[in-house]
């Protein structure tokens, strides 16, 4: 057994705090990555607090890791002791389904094991996250950084960036296509900066009127005030996609009727709640509602690499590990500017 420190939450009602484990001793396929930063996710405190339900604890949740590789198996062949390396939302999979096959793990008919609050495919007990010193996973499950990227700017690519990357690719954003993003967060900004970058026009809807002017600077060519139903009005019809990133309950209503015909509304936010759906909306314009999970590990690699050659890192205000509770709490707020990353040299 590798022992590990990291912060994690006790029940779903206590905060975050320092506590130690244990993980699996690594055998011949697998990666030991000292963890460097780690990006704070709004699943993690979904998952902190049991709002999705299912969550074990302790829980040590964090699932955008960049770290140094310290050990490696004597079957690995992709990593070596000291290459930079990141890990993100999953660390395996069955590897044999249909989903797995075609590399979408992510949707693993037998469940991909997360890489936290999972049962561990390869060891007893469950899967323990990146707010932690080490990790241990399977090569297989572990992405190269490229060269020349900021790492703390790097660590939010590995939830944020595939989580939009992904459907963006999916539904063929590109030039001459009129984008809508929902909320301006950690997936949200990384949106805008993708949508901008795939050659699309990119509009961004707020519920945050200060977050105009970083939006623009983003790349939005305008921002929406979502509250403003003059200016959602003034919208109608004229998006070919909407990528939604909201985390609460909200109605998604208003922004079916902004699509064009054959439109589509893609929510990669995860309210716990359901929301409810006008068809008529839909049936009018053929306009599709669909939803996306993160991106398969080769998907991943691609995004990577993709926003190495474009220079695209995430906006972060990075904290020490101690700060969490308060950096949880602005999250609630929607005051993140645009992702929390842990600076895990922080962890005594
Ligand atoms: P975040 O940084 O907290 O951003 C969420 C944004 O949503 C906020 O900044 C805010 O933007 C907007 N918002 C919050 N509450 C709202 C409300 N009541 N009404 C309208 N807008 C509201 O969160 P995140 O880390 O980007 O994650 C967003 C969601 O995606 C979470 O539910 C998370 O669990 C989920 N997620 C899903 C996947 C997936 O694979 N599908 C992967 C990662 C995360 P404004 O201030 O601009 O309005
Ligand atoms: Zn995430
Ligand atoms: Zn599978």
């Amino acid at each position: 057994m590798i022992q590990s420190k990291g912060y994690g939450a006790v029940s779903a009602d206590a905060e975050v705090a320092g506590l130690e484990f244990s993980r699996r001793e690594p055998d011949a396929r697998d990666v030991v990555l000292e963890i460097l930063f780690c990006g704070v996710c709004h699943s993690d405190l979904h998952q902190v607090r049991n709002d999705w339900g299912g969550s074990t604890y302790p829980i040590v949740p964090g699932h955008e890791i960049v770290g140094r590789v310290v050990k490696v198996g004597a079957e690995v062949t992709s990593f070596s002791v000291g290459d930079m390396a990141a890990i993100g939302c999953m660390v395996d999979s069955c590897r044999e389904c249909s989903s797995c096959q075609d590399g979408l793990e992510q949707y693993c008919e037998n469940a991909p094991t997360f890489t936290y609050n999972s049962p561990d495919r390869k060891g007893p007990g469950t899967t323990m996250g990146g707010y932690s010193n080490n990790i241990v996973a399977d090569e297989a499950f572990v992405l190269k950084v490229p060269a020349g990227l900021d790492l703390a700017g790097t660590a939010p690519l590995l939830c944020a960036g595939i989580t939009t990357y992904s459907p963006l690719k999916h539904w063929k954003v590109g030039p001459g296509q009129k984008v809508g993003v929902v909320g301006l967060g950690g997936l949200g900004h990384m949106a805008l900066k993708l949508a901008k970058a795939f050659g699309a026009e990119v509009v961004l809807f707020t519920t945050s009127p200060d977050k105009k002017d970083d939006a623009l600077a983003l790349g939005a060519s305008d921002v929406v005030i979502s509250r403003d139903s003059d200016a959602m009005a003034a919208q109608m019809r004229t998006f070919d996609f909407i990528l939604n990133t909201v985390s609460a309950k909200h109605d998604i209503n208003p922004y079916l009727n902004l699509l064009k015909r054959d439109g589509a509304m893609v929510l990669v936010g995860l309210p716990s709640e359901p929301l409810p759906v006008g068809v008529f909306s839909l049936a009018a314009q053929r306009r599709t509602l669909a939803g996306s999970n993160i991106g398969g590990i080769a998907e991943t690699q691609e995004m990577l690499d993709y926003c190495a050659e474009h220079k695209i890192v995430s906006d972060v205000e990075v904290i020490k590990i101690d700060y969490i509770n308060t950096a949880f709490e602005r999250m609630v707020k929607g005051d993140v500017k645009y992702r929390f990353v842990i600076d895990m040299a922080s962890l005594k």
